[in-house]
């Protein structure tokens, strides 16, 4: 049986500091679909990068289906099978406003009861004697308390959209999926209020998938 990882809060020490990776590139190479992008990640690139969904589709990202439903993830191109950001001196070319999964790796994050935990990936980080570091520095997202909310909004709209799945055929599931991407990720939010912005797009979304 595995032996249960210790969870951490916002405001717990956790060796999760890397150094700024000094050379190492190994959590942007091979990640085949596993990064995950959540509306406020696409939010951010389209609003830095001056681009919509469909221009990020055709460049850095690509849509699968995770847990029955379609998201977009990022793309790993090239014989080296690395991320499309990664720069010539193989650095991170989105550094300020990259997604959250490379915020935090190598931590993971766990829901439980409403709440937001993270833990350390077994494993994961190829550079060994990290130091420790605070999980809201390491994360570096300035409204942390609202990030966690969105991130729980959307992991229980995940959660509820795929429970709804199972029902109505196959043009219809593609149907929803269809329109819950656009609404989500497609269309814009505005900036400046984005985390309120999602709530009431939540709630619409929800109200119109019935
Ligand atoms: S977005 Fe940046 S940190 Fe994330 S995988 Fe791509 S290059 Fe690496
Ligand atoms: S494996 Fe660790 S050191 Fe290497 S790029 Fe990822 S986080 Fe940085």
């Amino acid at each position: 049986m595995d032996t249960p990882h210790q969870l951490y809060e916002i405001n717990d020490m956790v060796k999760a500091d890397c150094g700024d990776c000094k050379g190492c590139f190994s959590c942007c190479q091979g990640m085949g679909e596993s990064i995950l992008l959540d509306p406020y990640d696409v939010h951010l690139l389209k609003t830095h990068l001056h681009k919509t969904l469909e221009e990020l589709l055709e460049s850095h990202l690509e849509l699968n289906i995770s847990e029955g439903m379609i998201l977009p993830n990022l793309k790993m191109q090239g014989k080296e099978e690395t991320c499309g950001f990664l720069d010539g001196e193989k650095r991170c070319s989105i550094h300020a406003f990259r997604p959250g999964l490379c915020r935090l790796f190598p931590l993971g994050r766990q829901y439980q009861d409403n709440r937001l935990f993270y833990f350390m990936l077994k494993d994961a980080c190829a550079k060994e004697n990290r130091s420790k570091v605070k999980v809201k520095k390491w994360l570096g997202v300035p409204e942390i308390k609202d990030y966690q909310e969105f991130l729980i909004l959307w992991h229980d709209f995940r959660r509820d959209f795929a429970q709804a799945g199972d029902g109505p055929g196959e043009e219809m599931v593609k149907s929803r999926n269809l329109f819950v991407l656009n609404q989500m990720y497609g269309k814009d939010f505005e900036t400046s209020e984005f985390f309120g912005e999602f709530a009431q797009r939540v709630a619409e979304v929800r109200k119109g998938l019935g």
